[in-house]
């Protein structure tokens, strides 16, 4: 019977394209169940950070990015088969710009070269990859059998307070805009740094507006609570937060409190989880930060000794680590954040925004983009029904981004240019 059994599995994980090691304990006929729900799912992540090395070290997605290494030493953990495997139909390409722009410029450039790269891999991989901008199109894609490769700006400050760069960025394809990254700039104000704004400025608000308008996301990931807080004011259309956790499950700022969570669900729209174990768990936080702390000595002379040799320094850092190991929570933690939204916003209000590829380790159990099922698993061994993980998995996001596209276009342009125009 074991036999058999075994047979039977290797042949489905074989056939459904699923190569995914089931979890050790798992039982075998739940993964087989959740394996099946997972690939009739529509499934869409949040959020990946693989355009960066898209741009920085040309990486080409068809590349085998297995047990390889981005060029800070942080693991690879998307191409295009381990997508594949992971049974992702909408996967949202970050077009990352990082806050030392707001002192350096080339903010939009930034963002600018990331939409290409990103335009680019679809040109490269047509029969895999598809260009997507509407919840139709990824349905669509779905049918297809292909992947969707759909983009959003992270850090509101590429668009340089412009609102004629931001219909630009709509009409590429842009369809969220993170307000901010982790530092507080003309218009909205960062989670854990010193306010600027008192929150969303007037300008801000009058971005939001003109995303409602245009229909894009506004995107409440990274911005303090106070932010949150205005654009739910403003906004509407349904809002998201593209990769954030709990807050009352780990009290970090990246995460989203219960209070606002209750507003989303009258807003319609999605928390999507992020995998951060230490955005998860305060545990892996505390002793992530305290072993950065007590190794910085020697990290500081693994620096000094690599100067010239970067891949040097990755693998003295990468052994450093391992041999100073952390508590790091598991993949089920995740479901727990998920438990946690649905039981105060809602099972209509919690989806999966996943943050590969920016970040520099996964919850335990978890080896990158193709683990996916490993969540659809771990709900339905809780006793979520198809239909609830099929909302969370992508669900949620298709209804939220179908409501958000209902309210854009009723607006009447607002005429308003840029920041400068407008008093502050
Ligand atoms: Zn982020």
């Amino acid at each position: 019977m074991k036999t058999i059994l075994g047979f039977v599995i290797t042949l489905t994980v074989v056939i459904s394209g699923f190569a995914q090691t089931m979890p050790k304990d798992a039982d075998p006929v739940l993964w087989q169940k959740a394996l099946r729900i997972h690939r009739r799912a529509i499934v869409v992540d949040g959020h990946n950070d693989i355009t960066s090395p898209m741009v920085d070290e040309d990486l080409d997605l068809a590349t085998d990015t297995r047990g390889k290494f981005h060029k800070d030493g942080d693991p690879f953990y998307t191409d295009l088969s381990r997508l594949k495997q992971g049974g992702i139909t909408g996967e949202f390409f970050a077009i990352y710009v990082s806050g030392s722009t707001l002192k350096t410029g080339g903010a939009m450039r930034r963002a600018m070269d990331l939409i290409d790269a990103t335009y680019r891999e679809v040109e490269r991989h047509p029969k895999q990859l598809s260009l997507c901008t509407t919840a139709a199109d990824i349905r669509l894609a779905k049918a297809q059998g292909k992947i969707c490769a759909l983009m959003g700006i992270e850090g509101g400050y590429a668009i340089e307070n412009s609102l004629y760069a931001l219909r630009d960025f709509y009409r590429l394809g842009i369809r969220y805009m993170t307000l901010t990254h982790n530092v507080s700039h003309d218009w909205a104000d960062a989670h854990g740094d010193v306010p600027k704004n008192n929150g969303l400025s007037e300008f801000g608000k009058e971005v939001v507006r003109e995303m409602n308008r245009l229909g894009m996301f506004v995107d409440i990931s990274h911005v303090s609570e106070k932010v949150m807080n205005d654009v739910l004011d403003v906004s509407t259309a349904p809002i998201i937060a593209s990769h954030s956790s709990a807050r009352a499950l780990n009290d970090h700022t990246r995460n989203v409190s219960d209070a606002v969570l209750r507003r989303v669900a009258k807003n319609g729209g999605v928390i999507m989880v992020n995998f951060y174990p230490s955005f998860l768990d305060a545990r892996t936080n505390k002793e992530e930060n305290e072993r950065a702390a007590r190794l910085k000595p020697q990290l500081d002379a693994l620096r000094d000794k690599f100067k010239n040799d970067p891949d040097g320094f990755n693998a003295g850092r990468r052994k450093l680590f391992a041999e100073n190991p952390i508590y790091v929570t598991p993949y089920t933690r995740i479901v727990d954040h998920i438990d946690h939204i649905r039981d105060v916003a809602g099972i209509d209000h919690v989806g999966l925004g996943s943050d590969f590829d920016g970040i520099p380790f996964l919850p335990a159990g978890m080896s990158g983009s193709e683990a996916m099922p490993l969540i659809t698993y771990e709900m339905l061994r809780r006793g979520y029904t198809e239909a609830d993980i099929r909302k969370v998995l992508g669900g949620n996001f298709l209804r939220a981004m179908a409501q958000m596209e209902k309210v854009a276009g009723k607006r009447q342009i607002s005429g308003q240019g840029s920041l400068k125009k407008l008093s502050k």
